[in-house]
């Protein structure tokens, strides 16, 4: 029995954020869920249409850190179940989903690529296929970009994202990700999607960045 599913059993679950009651299955309580702050459909990001569900921020940053920090791979299911309830119209239709890659030597560390998680879970729910195509070379620049302006993070990016060698190319994508804050990342996916010949490239985080 995983030791996630033995925990759950032996006591109840309780809110990421707060550390309040919360319903099984829930990793929220429901005062919680109601402080996210849902975001509108139509938003920019680098010239990649994107949309993502909430701000991120309170309770939204609590799930997003849980998921990449303790390793609590179910969560990316809540956080698919709250992007397919509130996307909008035909987003999630007709598309490959196309997880953000993540440098080998971090997804080493961390066992799993977050992005690659939420994408599997929402593939599994909205029954669309998961299309694990892209890659970060490991010769490639992985420094933080806290700090660099949107210019700087897109030339660092650009080179830093390729197509997989050998996987099969869709017709539509949507890239995915845990978090979007100046989209540039998006940027330089869409740009090594196009050139691999997709020829309709989207985007969905599961949060935004607020204030940019
Ligand atoms: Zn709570």
């Amino acid at each position: 029995m995983p030791l996630s599913l033995l925990l759950s059993l032996l006591a109840p679950p309780l809110c990421l954020a707060c550390g309040a009651a919360a319903q099984v299955h829930q990793p929220l309580c429901g005062r919680c869920r109601g402080g996210l702050r849902w975001l509108p459909p139509e938003q920019a990001g680098a010239g990649v249409p994107l949309w993502a569900a909430v701000s991120y921020e309170g309770p939204a940053r609590a799930l997003v850190r849980a998921l990449k920090f303790r390793g609590a791979v179910a969560l990316a299911d809540a956080m698919a179940a709250q992007m397919a309830a509130n996307a909008p119209p035909g987003l999630l239709e007709s598309r490959a989903l196309v997880p953000v890659p993540m440098h080998p030597a971090r997804r080493r560390r961390r066992g799993f690529n977050q992005a690659k998680e939420i994408a599997a879970a929402l593939g599994r729910r909205c029954g669309l296929p998961l299309a694990d195509c892209l890659e970060r070379p490991a010769g490639a620049a992985r420094g933080s970009q806290v700090g660099l302006g949107r210019e700087e993070r897109l030339s660092a990016l650009t080179g830093s994202v390729r197509f997989r060698r050998g996987a099969a190319v869709p017709l539509r994508a949507l890239l995915v990700d845990d978090v979007v804050t100046t989209g540039a990342t998006f940027a330089a996916c869409a740009v090594a999607l196009a050139h691999a010949g997709v020829r309709d490239v989207g985007g969905i985080a599961y949060a935004r960045t607020p204030g940019r």
